[in-house]
C-alpha cells in the first residue's frame, strides 16, 4: 500500500479546511539551534542527515550503539552504503515514531518517496546533497515554511542571515561546570578578575557582544533554583580556588550559584527588554528540570516575560497551570509535536480551557543540523492546531474564521509579540 499521511492522521472536512487555511500563513519559528548556514552547507550529506538529532533516542533506544550513531552523524567520509547497513537494522522499530515523521514528510513531499529503503537510500543521499548549496535556509525556511523569523539558542553570533534568525544569548552556557570551573582556572592566574563578581562581569560582556548583534532574548534553563544568596555563592566561588587542579561542584553548590547567575541574566534581561526562554523536561534526568522550578522565578521577577518551553514533558500539566497562574509565563510548545502529537492534540485542547489565546506559541522546530526537518515539523504542528480547533468548530464552540485567526496567533502573532520582533 502507498504510504500517505492521511493514514496516519486522518483529517476530517473542517481539520482540512483549517490546515489549508494555514498553508501561506507566516510563520514565526519560536527555537531552534540551526547552524550558520555557510557551515551547514559546508558539510558533505546523506539520507542519515533526516535521523540526526532527536532521533538518536529512539535508534539508541532500539538497540544502536551510540558510538555508531555518533559516527553515521558525523563523519562525513564513511561510505553511504556502510552507513545504511549500519542503520537498516534499527529503522523498522523507529519509522512510526514521531521523531521519524519530519524526515518521512521530506522523502514524501519533496523528494517522492513513500519511505526509505534499500532501493533509494543512494538517490535519497544524493539528492540531499543537490539541495545542500547556498540557499538553503531561503529555499526551506521562507519559500516553504512562509517563515518570517526563526528564534535561534547558538553557539556563535558570526556568519547568521540575521534578517531570518534571531539569535538568543545563552545564560545557559554559563551555569555549567564547565564554565564556572574553566573561569576559575584562568582566573587563578590573576587574569580576568577573580571570584564570582569577575565571572559575573566577564559573563556580562559576553551579554553586551550578544546585545550589539540583535536583541531578542535570553535561552535558559529549569534547575532547582533558590532565591539567590550572594554570600553563599562569594563562599563556594572562592572556595574553587583551593580546591587542587581539577575542582569540582556539588549539585547544591551547583544550584546556589546557578541562581545568583540567573539573577545577574533576569536583571539584564528586565533591563533591556528581553524575553527569557527557558527548556523545561524532556532531557537527560528531567526531575531536574521540572517546570514547576519555574514557579519561584516567575514572582521573584515580575517584571521579566519568561517563555516556557516544551510544555515541561512529561510535567505537561504543571506546565498549563503556570501559564494559567503566573501572567508573565507564556507557553511555547516548540519540540512538543515531534515528541508526540497525540499528547500535543490533548494538551492544547485544554490549553483552550485554561490559558488565554495571546499566552500560547504552537511552534518551534527545535533542529541543529536537519533544516530540511523544520518543513515536516511545521506540517505536524499545523495538522496537530487543525485537529484541536476543529474539534470546538466542530462543537459550535467557535467558527472558521476564529479558528484561523487563533492559528494565527498560535504560529506568528504571539511569538513576535512575546519577543518583541
Ligand atoms: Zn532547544
Amino acid at each position: 500500500m502507498s504510504f500517505e499521511w492521511e493514514t496516519l492522521m486522518i483529517l476530517d472536512k473542517a481539520e482540512t479546511t483549517i490546515f489549508e487555511a494555514m498553508s501561506e500563513m507566516p510563520v514565526v519559528d519560536a527555537h531552534e539551534h540551526l547552524l550558520p548556514e555557510p557551515q551547514r552547507v559546508a558539510r558533505r550529506v546523506d539520507f542519515f542527515i533526516l535521523f540526526s538529532t532527536y532521533s538518536k533516542a529512539d535508534l539508541c533506544g532500539a538497540g544502536m550503539a551510540p558510538d555508531v550513531y555518533d559516527r553515521l552523524r558525523n563523519d562525513q567520509d564513511m561510505p553511504v552504503d556502510q552507513k545504511w547497513k549500519a542503520f537498516r537494522p534499527f529503522y523498522p522499530f523507529v519509522r512510526h515514531g514521531a521523531y521519524a515523521r519530519p524526515a518521512r514528510i521530506w522523502l514524501k513531499d519533496v523528494l517522492g518517496y513513500d519511505d526509505l529503503t534499500e532501493d533509494n537510500y543512494a538517490e535519497v543521499s544524493a539528492r540531499l546533497q543537490e539541495w545542500n548549496a547556498p540557499g538553503l535556509y531561503d529555499r526551506i525556511l521562507r519559500r516553504m515554511c512562509h517563515i518570517r523569523t526563526a528564534l535561534v539558542a547558538c553557539e556563535t553570533y558570526q556568519e547568521y542571515d540575521f534578517d531570518l534568525l534571531k539569535p538568543l544569548w545563552r545564560v545557559i552556557n554559563f551555569i555549567s561546570d564547565k564554565s564556572i570551573l574553566g573561569f576559575v582556572r584562568q582566573s587563578a592566574t590573576g587574569k580576568p578578575g577573580k571570584g564570582l563578581a569577575g565571572y559575573l562581569d566577564w559573563m556580562e560582556e559576553d551579554f553586551h557582544q550578544y546585545l550589539q548583534r540583535g536583541r531578542v532574548g535570553i535561552k535558559a534553563i529549569c534547575f532547582p533554583y533558590e532565591p539567590p544568596d550572594t554570600a553563599k555563592a562569594d563562599a563556594i566561588f572562592d572556595s574553587l580556588y583551593s580546591r587542587g587542579d581539577e575542582p569540582k561542584l556539588s549539585p547544591a553548590e551547583r544550584y546556589t550559584l546557578a541562581s545568583v547567575i540567573y539573577d545577574r541574566a533576569f536583571r539584564l534581561a528586565q533591563a533591556h527588554g528581553l524575553t527569557v526562554a527557558v527548556h523545561s523536561g524532556v532531557w537527560g534526568d528531567f526531575r531536574e528540570s521540572q517546570p514547576a522550578h519555574l514557579i519561584p522565578m516567575a514572582t521573584g521577577y515580575p517584571g521579566v516575560s519568561f517563555d516556557l518551553f516544551h510544555l515541561g514533558i512529561p510535567y505537561v500539566r504543571e506546565a498549563v497551570m503556570i501559564g494559567k497562574m503566573f501572567p508573565n509565563v507564556s507557553l511555547n510548545l516548540c519540540w512538543t509535536t515531534v515528541l508526540s502529537p497525540e499528547l500535543t492534540v490533548r494538551m492544547l485542547d485544554e490549553c483552550i480551557d485554561m490559558v488565554p489565546m495571546n499566552r500560547i506559541i504552537a511552534f518551534g522546530a527545535d533542529y541543529n543540523l536537519p533544516v530540511e526537518k523544520v518543513y515536516g515539523h511545521l506540517k505536524m504542528a499545523k495538522q496537530v492546531v487543525a485537529r484541536v480547533l476543529a474539534k470546538r468548530v466542530g462543537r459550535g464552540e467557535m467558527d472558521l474564521s476564529e479558528a484561523r485567526r487563533i492559528a494565527g496567533m498560535w504560529f506568528c502573532d504571539n511569538a513576535a509579540g512575546i519577543y518583541r520582533l
